[in-house]
């Protein structure tokens, strides 16, 4: 065949040994195209050039053996089980291989008698000398040997039906014949900083060792090539931001106190008078005095650094796109209203968007409190309202009324408009996933800028995949006079005793939530459980004390008058699903207690713990829990041990696997090739700076060293965007 015909796009049914008649199930397992085989990489090697004698194979090993299949029985068990053994026999002994209740690899090893077999698996002690549960093995055909033997063989991930000599005999017929077909996407350069091989030998490495080392040599480049792939996608999109011209807040000439306002000749009134010179002393307040003045406490070295961060994207010409990452508790709302100010004193509406109606609420309530003294008007648009409020809450945005509004999702709701709309502040952002920018200027919001705020502890490998496209603020300091919470695990045997000590807290003026097992996903499940809590709360441990109830299923009216009673001391103990789980914030609530913690994933625990030790009182944390797995014991014992969000998020990032990480869920899986978030860790950070530098010294790829790149990011930025952003 010319080699002008050997594109990598070729399907594979023109692979050796594939063909017709497994092409569908190849392409069941994504392997439609020769490119895909050149990608699948194997999930593991097995070095068939030391195969042990079966005499060595010890127990609590992963072995290769491979010996004559020299007997198979099926034998029926009590209550229907089935047991297949199979044995194999080399020159030193033999070793079973044991299938329960699947009785099918029997009849697979019947063909196989006498045949030469290869077998993985853990081996296991058994009666006579060792046995290897559920193997994977391979039945060795005369054709077969030579070329299988005495390498290391790549053993590929499968699907149902599509066996390993097909994949494997596949991917070698690739490397044989396309190998000249591929095109390195990496610039010579890049190489040479990185110290990478180039692609082809790469490949070859990968699906033809000749040793561990070199394996390992060409998976790091692998890794490198996915991760600079996604991240020169996200620099691009970020400099494209960067390109576009959004709002320029004019903030510095509202830093200094500008030129005494000179008296007017021609004299007004004196009360008019009055109110105009209030007026423009109050325009004239420089803006840090003015946040000195409005807020109850001293700002953190860390607030007013992150401030400073986002005044300075504010006042430039181009839209602000950042994330401000702050643990539970640093204080981001402080943040958020000081750039919101300062939006509002450059003549701009700035709007807030929280995921809950509690916390649109709660925000609402707090944000009126500093902010009405300074006359500024604030509009409160959340999902449950009345047409007839809703109404008046958005006539008042749309006219420039309110200078802020704050809401969940109903802000962005058809209907609502806005005058001059400078500034979207997304809190506890994962709740409602990346909001694109283009989501906003649909909506016929403009180009504001955003600030979106999340403090779900994300590990650093993670935000930069999934938010690699927005610039990054960290508030690394808690205000002042914070007192540790005090985390303890109890068994459920210790349960009176917790009660007894909360009621001791209870009675010197504390309050305290209680959180009901996750029961189930199920928002009905979970709002009965914490109806059968509270219910024996109140009637068997305190029937003397307040007792108020919050779930998901409550209307909105309800829930909003237990929040309150709780807010007012009016309730001591508060009853709750997770809906607690994001920014509530009660000082004086001083104990946490999580019914079944071990049920609940680590950030999730950790986010509830927020909730309290906000106050001037020592708070606790008391995680009762019947720990049966040791994942689950593992989270317990992180959470006694560290308050850090960010150590918790890298352990929970090490226990689950990113996919499984709260509120990456909704948001796709990060899934990647080859790399491995937990792994690859330092080698994402590294593509992270060439990614960064690329973009700046060739911003659209248009060098011609940069075009296999510019190629490969182009096909895979749209899979690589609907991983990093979902709203
Ligand atoms: P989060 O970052 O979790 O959203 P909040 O903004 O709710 O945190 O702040 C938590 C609590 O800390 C609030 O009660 C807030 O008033 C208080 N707070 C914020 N900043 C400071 C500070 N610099 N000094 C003292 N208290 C602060
Ligand atoms: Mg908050």
């Amino acid at each position: 065949m010319p080699t002008a015909y050997r594109t990598l796009d070729s399907e594979t049914q023109f692979l050796k040994g594939v063909g017709p008649r497994f092409a569908a199930a190849m392409a069941k397992a994504g392997l439609r195209t020769v490119r895909d085989v050149l990608y699948h990489l194997p999930r593991r090697y097995e070095d068939r050039r030391h195969i042990p004698p079966i005499a060595s194979v010890r127990p609590g090993q992963f072995v290769t053996v491979k010996g004559e299949l020299t007997a198979i029985e099926g034998r029926p068990m009590r209550r229907g089980m089935v047991i297949v053994r199979g044995t194999l026999s080399d020159a030193t002994g033999n070793i079973d291989l044991v299938w329960f209740n699947q009785p099918w690899h029997r009849r697979q090893l019947e063909k196989a008698r006498g045949q030469t077999v290869i077998a993985y698996g853990m081996a296991k002690e058994a009666r006579w000398g060792c046995e290897i549960a559920s193997p994977e093995y391979e039945i060795l055909g005369d054709g077969d040997d030579a070329e299988a033997f005495a390498r290391i063989v790549p053993v590929y991930p499968l699907t149902d039906g599509l066996p390993q000599v097909t994949v494997r005999k596949a991917a070698r017929d690739a490397i044989a014949r396309y190998l000249d077909a591929v095109q390195d996407p990496l610039p010579s350069w890049i190489l040479r900083e990185q110290m990478l091989r180039d692609l082809r030998w790469c490949l070859r490495q990968i699906h033809q060792p000749e040793s561990d080392d070199l394996r390992l040599e060409a998976r790091r480049r692998l890794v490198f090539e996915e991760f600079l792939v996604l991240q020169v996608a996200l620099a691009m999109r970020r400099a494209e931001t960067h390109a576009e011209i959004g709002t320029c807040f004019p903030i510095s000439r509202l830093l200094a106190a500008p030129a005494p306002v000179k008296a007017k000749q021609k004299a007004p009134p004196p009360s008019a008078l009055f109110t105009e010179i209030e007026a423009e002393l109050r325009e004239a307040e420089p803006l840090w005095d003015q946040i000195h003045r409005m807020l109850p406490f001293e700002l953190t070295g860390a607030q007013r650094r992150v401030i400073e961060e986002i005044w300075a994207d504010m006042e430039s010409p181009h839209p602000m796109n950042r994330l401000l990452q702050g643990d539970v508790g640093s204080g981001k709302t402080a943040v958020a209203a000081c750039a919101m100010l300062a939006a509002v004193r450059c003549g701009y509406q700035s709007a807030l968007m929280a995921p809950t109606e509690i916390l649109a609420e709660q925000h609402h309530a707090n944000l009126r409190e500093i902010f009405e003294p300074l006359g500024i008007e604030i509009a409160l648009l959340v999902g449950k309202q009345t047409p007839t409020q809703k109404k008046k809450a958005a006539a008042r945005t749309a006219s420039g009324a309110a200078h802020l509004a704050v809401g969940t999702h109903a802000l962005i709701q058809e209907g609502v408009s806005f005058a001059k709309l400078g500034l979207v502040v997304i809190d506890e952002q994962h709740r409602f996933g990346v909001l694109q920018r283009a989501a906003l200027r649909e909506k016929g919001l403009g180009n504001p800028d955003v600030l979106v705020m999340t403090a779900t502890p994300i590990p650093r490998t993670l935000t930069m995949t999934l938010y690699g496209d927005l610039d990054l603020s960290v508030i690394d300091e808690m205000p002042p006079g914070r007192m540790p919470v005090r985390t303890h695990a109890k068994t459920p045997g210790e349960r009176e005793s917790v009660y007894k000590g909360v009621r001791k807290l209870i009675e010197s003026g504390r309050q305290a939530y209680f959180v009901c097992p996750m029961v189930s996903e199920s928002e009905k499940m979970l709002a009965q459980a914490a109806e059968e809590l509270a219910y024996r709360l109140r009637q068997e441990v305190y029937p003397d004390l307040r007792i108020g109830l919050l779930h998901g299923q409550l209307p909105s009216k309800q829930k909003e008058e237990a929040m309150d009673a709780f807010r007012r001391h009016e309730l001591d103990i508060l009853v709750s699903t997770t809906v607690i789980e994001v920014g509530v914030d009660v000082a004086n609530a001083s104990v946490m207690v999580v019914e079944d913690a071990n049920r609940f994933g680590l950030s999730q625990l950790h986010q509830l713990r927020g909730r309290v030790g906000r106050g001037a009182h020592q708070s606790f944390c008391i995680l009762i829990g019947d720990a049966r797995t040791d994942d689950a014991q593992a989270r317990l014992d992180i959470m006694v041990q560290t308050q850090d969000g960010f150590k918790i998020a890298e352990e929970d990032l090490r226990l689950r696997g990113p996919g499984e990480l709260a509120g990456t869920r909704q948001s796709g899986n990060v899934e990647f090739k080859i790399a491995d978030l937990v792994q690859d860790g330092k080698m994402l950070e590294v593509a992270r700076q060439v990614a960064i530098e690329l973009i700046r010294r060739d911003p659209h790829l248009a060098a011609r060293e940069h075009q296999a790149l510019r190629q490969r990011v182009t096909e895979e930025r749209p899979s690589l965007m609907a991983v990093v952003s979902v709203s």
